[in-house]
């Protein structure tokens, strides 16, 4: 067998780490399989990967992945051909349509989805379905950044810079974010900027593998980040340390955020989030002193039903101190799914068009309506936000396509998701594994994993970057592109879903032409050429008219990319940033004489968002077989709580059950659970649905429960 080495990118985090991944014999001796081996010229990680995507070809042979479509008949799941499978769902969701209008069709896809195909399941949803039910489980993720970014920015892209920028600040604040478990390899960006003299600030209510490297930890009470960020805000004006030149001419709204700021005393902020007055002080001090800092979120602030005013507050720390379009400096968000970031950028949100233009912006229906050869007028209007949707269902949302996503695990009030998603007429499911989502479907189809298909992604950079295909996919596998097609077909639009992957790309940068993600000017080629390009990127240099990909006209040159945002002005109507005048709020469940402690949900290292592919690769199984509830031993004392015996966390919403693991790393008035698992060890049993306003996110991070001894 001749050896082929292809160089590619995980399929797992927003890192998009680099890898090769090199044909060796398949373990039956036969076909051709294919490892990891390290990929050092790939900037981000320069060859680093954790075990995640050291282990990820497993799930490529797997004897427990799927490799031919299920039909459910007589209750139950059973082998069937795929025009047989196609049939049933076009037939379902035909139905659904013709009984109760298209919104009773939904549709729900994943931020683990490529490019191409989040761009033709939105497209999919509103031309076939003429839906306006779509959205996809990065709203869970990264959507309260995305909104405060907006907000502040006009513009949302994870990170305004690379991370390459990071280790070139003199303090970084980290907030809510566990690297170390979620993305090892970003560490060394955290350890470099140290070994240059920066310093590390770690705001998490665990003393997390990240948080023991930082220069200061804080350690505030869950759901407080808010108040928190006000206070430093009211120590950096109360010291004099604004940056009053930038603040005059690049933001506006500053007097409405101050005055909101000054309302937050030190005292106040210290009894509402545990962290002192002098630790306050401190973090501004460290904060403030250098020329260059920068403040990186992640799911900690955001995943809180305040999540977009948590952000929008850590925005304004960074801009009352200049630091927004400097160099080394400014807001950043840690996006967390391999594709969240293009996820969110192509359509498949239910408020948005590809290109990040907004679903109910007249100009941008009718560029990409022209783009899709429909009118614009049939395009439907803004559907339901994740949660939302799901809980629709069986009521008004009658049928549901879902794609790449495992609700059951990965949803709040899990239980009473798996209940809605029971409860609906039909359920088509198309992923690698059976999932739990996938055990509830009427039909189930295989679909090509990561490295079996070309296609494109957007890291937590906005660096827009090509997975390539480095082998075939199994006999009776097809991809997402290929089942839309054919239920296009089915449904009776024959046109406009071709399943060639670049045929695909090639659409979406013409929809994205002139919008806030502008892809026009990114090829296949100069991806594979410049191993990424960072959005927008309005030209590849070619001579097309305005308006199409490439847009240039005769003479145009190739744009770059845009690796720094926010250089000269922000992208707002007038260029400036905004402040936004956000106070503290409680949590939308605050612990009581009833369920008095508060539990915190979040990720270990050897497993990924639902599991539904993590816990089907035995290394990584046996790192991290299951669920555990850590809590602090005055905790651990007071119930009489024994290590690894297991305990009852229960909250308004159920009880999950799982074994004690007791650390002084936690608050006492907090345990944590990690949410990768189903069945009595899971922590979205518990979690709570409130949604924040703006974004819709709902508060994963903070609910009230109490804790009891099983037996
Ligand atoms: Fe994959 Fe993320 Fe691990 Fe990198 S850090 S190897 S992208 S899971």
């Amino acid at each position: 067998m001749q050896t082929s080495v292809t160089p590619t990118h995980c399929p797992y985090c927003a890192l998009q780490c680099g890898m090769n991944l090199t044909s060796v014999p398949d373990r039956d001796g036969g076909g051709t399989g294919v490892e990891v081996t390290e990929r050092t010229d790939f900037p981000v990680n320069r060859g680093a990967l954790c075990g995640k995507g050291r282990t990820a070809p497993a799930l490529l042979s797997s004897r427990v992945r799927l490799t031919t479509p299920l039909v459910r008949t007589d209750g139950v799941l059973r082998p069937a051909g795929w025009d047989e499978a196609l049939d049933r769902i076009a037939e379902g969701l035909s139905r659904t349509r013709t009984e109760h209008g298209p919104d009773a069709c939904g549709v729900f896809g994943g931020g683990g989805l490529t490019n191409e195909k989040a761009y033709a399941l939105g497209k999919f949803a509103r031309v076939v379905l003429g839906t306006s039910q779509i959205d996809y489980n990065g709203r869970f993720c990264m959507s309260s950044a995305a909104a405060g970014g907006i907000k502040a920015f006009g513009l949302d892209r994870g990170l305004p810079f690379p991370l390459e920028d990071v280790p070139k600040a003199g303090c970084v604040i980290l907030v809510g974010s566990n690297l170390a478990e979620t993305m090892p390899p970003a560490l060394r960006y955290l350890t470099e900027l140290r070994e240059n003299g920066g310093k590390l600030i770690v705001v998490d209510p665990r003393r997390t593998r990240t948080a023991e490297q930082a220069d200061l930890h804080l350690a505030p009470r869950p759901g407080t980040d808010l108040a928190l960020a006000l206070g430093l805000l009211h120590l950096v004006v109360a010291e004099g340390r604004t940056d009053e030149a930038y603040i005059r001419e690049r933001t506006s709204g500053w007097e409405e955020a101050r005055a909101a700021a000054m309302a937050h005393w030190p005292e106040y902020v210290e009894r509402i989030t545990g962290v002192s007055v002098p630790q306050l002080r401190e973090t501004v001090r460290m904060f403030c002193e250098p020329e260059a800092t920068m403040v990186l979120t992640a799911r900690g602030p955001e995943q809180q039903s305040k999540g977009t005013d948590t952000v929008g507050a850590w925005i304004n720390l960074c801009l009352a101190t200049g630091r927004p379009g400097r160099p080394f400096s400014g807001y950043g968000c840690l996006t967390g799914q391999g594709n969240g970031q293009g996820g969110r950028e192509h359509g498949q949100k239910a408020d948005q068009l590809p290109g990040y233009r907004k679903l109910d912006d007249p100009a941008a229906r009718r560029h990409v309506a022209e783009v899709w050869g429909v009118d614009p007028d049939t395009l439907p209007g803004p559907g339901r936000s994740a949660y939302e949707l799901l809980d629709a269902l069986g009521t008004d949302i009658r049928a549901l396509l879902l794609m790449a996503s495992n609700p059951v695990v990965s949803a709040p009030r899990a239980a009473h998701v798996e209940e809605r998603l029971r409860s609906l007429d039909f359920l088509a499911v198309a992923d690698v594994v059976l999932s739990e989502t996938a055990e509830l479907a009427d039909v189930v189809l295989p679909v090509t994993q990561w490295a079996e298909e070309t296609g494109t992604t957007t890291s937590l950079e906005g660096r827009v970057l090509l997975r390539r295909q480095a082998l075939t996919p199994p006999e009776g596998i097809r991809s997402d592109l290929h089942v839309l097609r054919e239920l296009a077909d089915r449904l009776g639009v024959e046109k406009g879903f071709p399943t060639d992957p670049e045929e695909v790309f090639e659409e979406l940068r013409r929809a994205s032409a002139g919008g806030p993600a502008d892809y026009s000017g990114i090829t296949y080629r100069r991806l594979a050429e410049e191993d990424g390009v960072f959005w927008p990127c309005p030209s590849d240099g070619s001579a097309g008219p305005a308006g199409s990909a490439g847009e240039g006209g005769e003479g145009a040159v190739v744009h770059p990319g845009t690796p720094r945002l926010f250089l000269d002005r922000f992208a707002t109507a007038d260029g400036r940033a905004r402040f936004v005048a956000v106070h503290h709020r409680p949590l939308a469940e605050e612990p009581d004489a009833e369920y008095p402690v508060l539990l915190t949900t979040g990720r270990v290292v050897s497993q990924y968002q639902s599991g539904a592919q993590t816990r089907r690769v035995d290394e990584l199984n046996a790192a991290a077989p299951g669920p555990f509830v850590e809590l602090h031993p005055r905790l651990a004392e007071r119930l009489g709580a024994v290590e690894g015996e297991p305990l009852a966390v229960v909250s308004r919403r159920g009880r999950a059950v799982a074994p004690a693991r007791i650390t002084t790393a936690i608050r006492p008035d907090t345990v944590f659970m990690p949410f990768h698992w189903p069945g009595e060890g899971r922590a979205n049993t518990l979690t709570n649905p409130a949604l924040d306003p703006t974004s819709r996110m709902p508060e994963f991070k903070a609910c009230a429960v109490r804790v009891e001894r099983v037996g």
